[in-house]
């Protein structure tokens, strides 16, 4: 699955739509987690309800580029 859109955030925590790549398959309002972990192993690990895939099984295909937290304690501003 991916994040295709964060809202209601309040500090680290946010609610997300989430696609599936594979089939189109969309998560609405669900529960995440501003960290580094969370968007780079949770969600593509996150099997999909509709198809029962997960992004991580795209392997032909180029890895995602990291997407960096927006909250991350380690960037300094
Ligand atoms: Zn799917």
């Amino acid at each position: 699955m991916k994040i295709t859109k964060t809202y209601d955030w309040q500090g680290e925590d946010f609610r997300y739509d989430a696609e599936c790549e594979h089939c189109g398959h969309v998560l609405a309002n669900q529960p995440g987690k501003d960290d580094y972990h969370f968007y780079n192993q949770a969600v593509p690990a996150m099997e999909c309800p509709n198809c029962h895939q997960s992004s991580t099984l795209q392997s032909s295909e180029e890895p995602l580029p990291p997407i960096a937290p927006e909250h991350d304690p380690n960037i300094t501003k």
